[in-house]
């Protein structure tokens, strides 16, 4: 398939209660919501906490550390807006704050990924609204 006919990809669907985590995104920064009644993290962002339905949700800066619970490395595809990225690989990160967040594993030597490796947050800027917070193995 041609560039000219490649669809593009899709992008978010922004609610108004996950805006600020796309701002921040676009700032190159990974924030998480934080309960101000009960202390839990929350992701992905809700206008409600799920453990204590309070409506005084906050935003804190994320570490941008933590590792991979699971993943799976994508090495064919029907065509579609990511075909051409293939092989690419989609994991499950567990982040140091104790939440889990779907992404991308970039920039790894996919026979070197195991479940539990260290990993940080990289961005990857999709166009002027929207920044991917996505994963790469840790420095050092
Ligand atoms: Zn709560």
């Amino acid at each position: 398939m041609s560039t000219e006919q490649r669809k593009p990809k899709p992008v978010p669907v922004v609610s108004p209660w996950a805006r600020p985590f796309w701002e921040a995104a676009r700032e190159r920064r990974l924030v998480l919501q934080h309960c101000e009644d009960c202390g839990a993290t929350v992701f992905y962002p809700r206008a409600y906490c799920p453990q204590c339905l309070s409506e005084r949700l906050g935003w804190r800066d994320a570490s941008g550390r933590g590792t991979v619970y699971s993943y799976t490395v994508v090495e064919a595809n029907a065509p579609s807006a990511f075909a051409a990225d293939v092989p690419y690989v989609v994991a499950v990160i567990r982040l140091e704050e104790g939440v889990q967040m779907l992404s991308n594993l970039v920039d790894c030597d996919v026979s070197q990924l195991r479940c539990d490796m260290p990993v940080e947050v990289t961005f990857e800027q999709l166009d002027d609204e929207f920044t991917l917070p996505k994963f790469r193995p840790a420095a050092g």
